[in-house]
């Protein structure tokens, strides 16, 4: 299905949610208007500490001090941004977002998202591409459905198939740093020439960072100038580097 029927359809299909179903909250259950957390509940969703390392979004002794990882070995990627750490209730609706039942959350989420960019210039915003075969076991990726609202609140061009993924994600569980650096090496392949643009990359969780910085390393390669993360929660535990 080309990109324009699939943002038509999908239209229709946000508009048709947001104004049949008076909203519950994802949190207590109450009624949230049209809101997908009510105001109660907002303050439980844990956001990410002022005093982050600008580069990787982890904790720094300073604010706008990069983190000892970041001075020993710099990532591709200029810096990231984060709304929440990745942890209860914000774990379960990254979650339900995943499973394709948190579509209910995908504005207010996007609303959050687009806060967190904060006017930020660059020229195109790229979601993590997902691999064909797990988009069509999906349906749906669900950075790319956040990605597709930030874009048109920030009024920034959504790049959605300019970069592909051609191996599926490798199982990182119990793998060290180095170990997840590269076997994430040459899963993606840019389609377009990227010279001299700031590229917006957004994620629904970073956890290592490891995929986020070979998709980085990929657009620079292909001539993109600077690469900044845009992350909706961060982990703020990460494996040994
Ligand atoms: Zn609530
Ligand atoms: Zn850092």
């Amino acid at each position: 299905m080309s990109n324009r029927i699939f943002d038509a359809l999908a239209y229709v299909l946000d508009a048709a949610i947001s104004t049949a179903w008076p909203r519950e909250c994802f949190v207590c259950g109450e009624a949230a208007g049209a809101f997908a957390v009510c105001h109660a509940c907002e303050p439980i969703l844990l956001r990410l500490p002022a005093a982050v390392c600008p580069r990787c979004a982890l904790p720094a002794p300073v604010e706008g001090m990069l983190c000892g990882a970041c001075q020993r070995r710099p990532p591709c990627f200029d810096a990231t941004r984060a709304v929440f750490v990745y942890t209860h209730p914000v774990r379960e609706m990254v979650l339900a977002l995943k499973h394709g039942q948190g579509f209910v959350l995908l504005d207010w989420l996007g609303q959050a998202m687009s806060g967190a960019l904060n006017g930020l210039k660059a020229d195109c915003i790229i979601p993590t591409p997902l691999h064909p075969r797990r988009l069509a076991e999906r349906g749906f990726n669900q950075s790319g459905e956040l990605a597709r609202r930030v874009a048109k609140t920030c009024g920034l061009p959504l790049w959605r198939e300019a970069v592909v993924r051609d191996v599926d994600t490798p199982k990182f569980a119990g793998m060290r740093g180095k170990q997840r650096r590269r076997a994430v090496r040459g899963i993606f392949r840019c389609v377009e020439d990227f010279s001299g643009q700031h590229v917006v990359l957004l994620d629904d969780v970073m956890t290592s960072g490891a995929t986020l910085d070979e998709l980085a390393r990929t657009l620079k390669q292909r001539g993109a100038v600077r690469v900044t993360n845009l992350v909706l929660a961060r982990t703020l535990r990460v494996p040994r580097k």
